[in-house]
C-alpha cells in the first residue's frame, strides 16, 4: 500500500481560532476541530449585519467563513443553494474543546460525520445548547433542517452522532488510531491528541497552558506526546509573543478576596462560566467571606452539568451558598407567566431564586456574578461604592474597546470600583518553546496565532502554514 499522510488546514491561519485542520491517511479523512473563526466573520459582520440563514451557508461559503469542499455539508442547507446532496467523505471530526473557535461550525456539518469530544466537552455542548437561542451558527449537537416551514416548527431536532472519550482512551477511525490526553485550559474537558498514522504520530495540541491549576495534565501530553517521537505537531500558539508572568488561579483568588474584602459593600464579578476554574474561585472567596453567590439561569445550565461530572467536584445549583437571579421581564413583576425560556421556566420552581430588590437591601451579603450584557440590572441593585471584579481578558480588537469604553460608563456611574485580576488559558511563548522542544516533533505546524514567524526561532523544521495547502507527511 502507497503511504500517504498529509495535512491541510481551513482556520486558525495568522489567526487566534477558527481551527480546521484535515488530517488524511491512506484515504481516511477526519477533521480535527471545526470552528467558529471570530477574526474572519468580524470582517464583513457585526450585530445588525449578519449571515443569512434564509441563505443557508452560501453567505458563509461566499464570504470564506467555512471551506467548500465536497461531502461535508448537511443536505439540506446544499440544497438551498441549489447543489445536490453529498454522502459524507470524512469519517469524523475530532473536538479539542467546547470552545466555539474549535467547535462551533460543526452546525454546518453532514449529520452522519460522526464527532468524538470529551465527556466533559460534551456536557457543555449540551448546557450551551440549552441556554442559547437556536441558530444556524450554535447547531452543534442537533440541527433543524432548512428552511423551516410553520408546520415544521415543533418537529422534533436531527441529533448528531456524538462518541465520547476520557484521558488515554483509544479512538479507532478506520486506520487512525487517536490517543487523547487530558490538557489544562480555561474550560474543562479539554485535550490534546496523538494521532497514529501509517507514517507515525502526529500530535495536535489543541489550546492549552503551563500556568493554570492543571498543570500537570498538560505534564501528562508533554511525556505522552514525547514517547512517540512524532514526525509531526500542530501546535496552538495564540501568546508565542508573550513573555511568562506570575499569573496563575491562585493570583486571581488572592487578589479577588482582597479587594472584595476591602470593599465591604456588594461584590459584582464577571468571569466566563466555561471557565469552571475560575467559578471555582469565586465560591471559594464567597464561602471564605459568607456572601451568598449569586448566578444567572444561564450559569445554572452549566452548573448543574459541571456537578454531574465526578471528576470535576462543583457544587449543585441549588447549593446553600448559591442564589439564582430572577430577570424582570414582560410585567416587571417577576411572575411565572413572565418567563416563556424553557431554561428559566424548568428552574421557576427553585428554593434559592432571589430577585435584585432583595439584595439591594442587604449588598453585603452577596456576590453578584454579573455580564457587561446585563448591566441594565445594575438599576435595581443600586450598587453604589460596589467592587466589580473583571475576571476576562482585556479589550483586544475595536468592538471590545467600544464596549469596554461603556463598561466604564456605568462604572463610574455608579462610582464602582473597577479591579482587572484574570489569568489566561494559553500558554506563555517560553513555556511553548520549551514544550515544542520536549516534544522534539521533526516538522512543527503553527496555528491558533497571529505570530506564526516567531516559530522559526524552533530547531526543527516549521511551516508557516497556508490555507488550503497540501502538506505531506
Ligand atoms: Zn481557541
Ligand atoms: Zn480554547
Amino acid at each position: 500500500m502507497i503511504k500517504l499522510v498529509n495535512l491541510r488546514f481551513y482556520g486558525g491561519i495568522n489567526e487566534i481560532g477558527g481551527n480546521k485542520i484535515l488530517l488524511e491517511d491512506n484515504g481516511t479523512k477526519i477533521f480535527l476541530d471545526f470552528g467558529m473563526s471570530f477574526s474572519r466573520r468580524e470582517l464583513f459582520f457585526e450585530e445588525f449585519l449578519m449571515p443569512r440563514s434564509a441563505n443557508g451557508i452560501g453567505d458563509f461559503l461566499t464570504m470564506n467563513l467555512i471551506p467548500d469542499l465536497p461531502g461535508i455539508y448537511r443536505r439540506d442547507l446544499l440544497e438551498k443553494l441549489g447543489r445536490k446532496p453529498e454522502e459524507p467523505t470524512v469519517q469524523g471530526v475530532v473536538l479539542s474543546h467546547a470552545h466555539a473557535d474549535h467547535s462551533n461550525y460543526v452546525s454546518f456539518l453532514h449529520k452522519d460525520i460522526p464527532i468524538y469530544c470529551g465527556e466533559t466537552c460534551k456536557y457543555i455542548l449540551e448546557a450551551v445548547d440549552e441556554q442559547s437561542q437556536r441558530n444556524i451558527e450554535n447547531e452543534v449537537l442537533n440541527f433543524k433542517k432548512r428552511p423551516i416551514y410553520k408546520d415544521e416548527y415543533k418537529n422534533p431536532p436531527i441529533e448528531r452522532k456524538f462518541n465520547t472519550f476520557r484521558t488515554c482512551d483509544k479512538i479507532r477511525i478506520d486506520s487512525l488510531e487517536i490517543e487523547p490526553i487530558h490538557t489544562d485550559h480555561s474550560v474543562p474537558g479539554a485535550y490534546g491528541f496523538i494521532i497514529h498514522t501509517t507514517e507515525g504520530a502526529v500530535i495536535y495540541t489543541g489550546d492549552l497552558r503551563m500556568h493554570g491549576a492543571h498543570a500537570h495534565m498538560t505534564d501528562d501530553f508533554i511525556n505522552a506526546a514525547k514517547e512517540t517521537k512524532p514526525i509531526a505537531m500542530i501546535t496552538e500558539g495564540t501568546r508565542i509573543n508573550l513573555k511568562k508572568t506570575n499569573e496563575s488561579e491562585q493570583k486571581v483568588y488572592t487578589e479577588s478576596k482582597k479587594e472584595i474584602l476591602k470593599n465591604k459593600k456588594l461584590s459584582i464579578v464577571d468571569f466566563n462560566f466555561k471557565d469552571v476554574d475560575r467559578f471555582t474561585t469565586f465560591y471559594k472567596i464567597a464561602k471564605d467571606l459568607n456572601k451568598k453567590l449569586v448566578i444567572s439561569f444561564k450559569h445554572a445550565c452549566f452548573l448543574e452539568r459541571y456537578h454531574k461530572d465526578p471528576k470535576i467536584k462543583s457544587p449543585s445549583s441549588r447549593d446553600e451558598q448559591i442564589l439564582i437571579l430572577k430577570p424582570k421581564r414582560l410585567t416587571g413583576t417577576y411572575i411565572d407567566e413572565d418567563y416563556t425560556d424553557r431554561y428559566i421556566k424548568k428552574r421557576l420552581n427553585y428554593p434559592n431564586i432571589i430577585i435584585a430588590e432583595d439584595i439591594a437591601k442587604n449588598p453585603s451579603s452577596y456576590m453578584v456574578v454579573l455580564n457587561f450584557y446585563y448591566f441594565n440590572m445594575l438599576v435595581d441593585l443600586k450598587p453604589n461604592k460596589s467592587a466589580y471584579i473583571h475576571s476576562l481578558s482585556e479589550p483586544f480588537n475595536e468592538e471590545m474597546e467600544i464596549s469596554y469604553e461603556r463598561m466604564h460608563n456605568w462604572l463610574r456611574f455608579f462610582d464602582i470600583k473597577f479591579v482587572q485580576s484574570h489569568c489566561s488559558g494559553h500558554i506563555s511563548g517560553p513555556d511553548l518553546y520549551e514544550l515544542i522542544e520536549t516534544v522534539k516533533p521533526k516538522k512543527v505546524y503553527p496555528i491558533h496565532t497571529e505570530h506564526p514567524d516567531m516559530f522559526k526561532n524552533l530547531s526543527m523544521r516549521t511551516h508557516i502554514v497556508k490555507e488550503g495547502e497540501l502538506y505531506k507527511l
